[in-house]
């Protein structure tokens, strides 16, 4: 006989009705969201920046330098971008800003998937990797539809580069403040596979436990020691369950 868990059952039911009774939701994602649509990590063990530099490869001056360096790690993946899709984890936090509970999704990931999961309101703090635009004249191209050529050049012949953060640039300003902004004045964090130990992002759930949300973290590892709710397991597999919990209350 199976022997069911109880006890996270009984957690999945109690986050669930939190969501329900407070609503006003963040979720701040990272890349254990991605790694479940099998994009390549970085920073994590046999990640890409263990066999490339990133200050060669991915910092905004090795970039002004020669573009093609960039290109030539990034390109495939830009052009094979249809080959990822979202998954589990995406697909409910669309769900839940369309049952709007989830208010915002404030991303450290750059696959642009979560607003291919149909999500309408992300804040991408680090940008887009499918949003490419033109430095000379900012002609935008959308991937996997980029110009031939190492590096691409826009029909005008600027250099293309995509919208994304590079290593030694800043982040947006206007970006991280909505950010903050958003993370300040929410009832209810979600950790999604994110550590949250990265700064910048490293900030917003304190902004949001000064306003006394409550942090629900999910990932396969604990990595938020104040989060109020843990759950332990992968963002695909917890968060649909969630739904399933919160569609059990209104049949109820
Ligand atoms: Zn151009």
């Amino acid at each position: 006989m199976v022997k069911r868990n109880v006890e996270s059952e009984a957690l999945y039911r109690e986050v669930a009705r939190l969501l329900v009774d407070r609503g006003n939701c963040v979720a701040l994602t990272g890349a254990g969201v991605s790694a479940e649509s099998g994009i390549p990590t970085f920073r994590t063990q046999g990640g890409l920046w263990e066999k490339y530099d990133p200050m060669e490869f991915a910092s905004i001056e090795a970039f002004r330098k020669d573009p093609s360096k960039y290109w030539s790690l990034r390109g495939e993946f830009i052009k094979d971008s249809d080959l990822y899709q979202p998954n589990n984890a995406h697909i409910a936090l669309a769900e839940l800003e369309q049952m709007g509970i989830v208010r915002c999704v404030i991303t450290q990931n750059i696959d642009g998937l979560h607003k291919k999961a149909g999500s309408k309101n992300v804040i991408e703090i680090h940008g887009n990797l499918m949003e490419i635009y033109c430095l000379a004249c900012g002609k935008e191209y959308k991937a996997p539809y980029v110009p031939e050529g190492m590096p691409p050049h826009c029909l005008c012949g600027g250099i293309l580069k995509p919208n994304t953060v590079l290593f030694g640039e800043e982040l947006p300003v206007d970006v991280f403040m909505k950010a903050k902004e958003t993370s300040a004045t929410c009832r209810i964090m979600l950790l999604v596979g994110t550590s949250a130990i990265v700064h910048p992002a490293a900030s917003l759930p304190y902004l949001a436990k000064e306003n006394r949300a409550k942090i629900i973290e999910i990932n396969i590892e604990k990595a938020f020691p104040e989060a109020d709710y843990s759950i332990m397991e992968k963002a695909g597999t917890a968060l649909p369950k969630i739904v399933d919990e919160i569609n059990k209350f209104s049949h109820e």
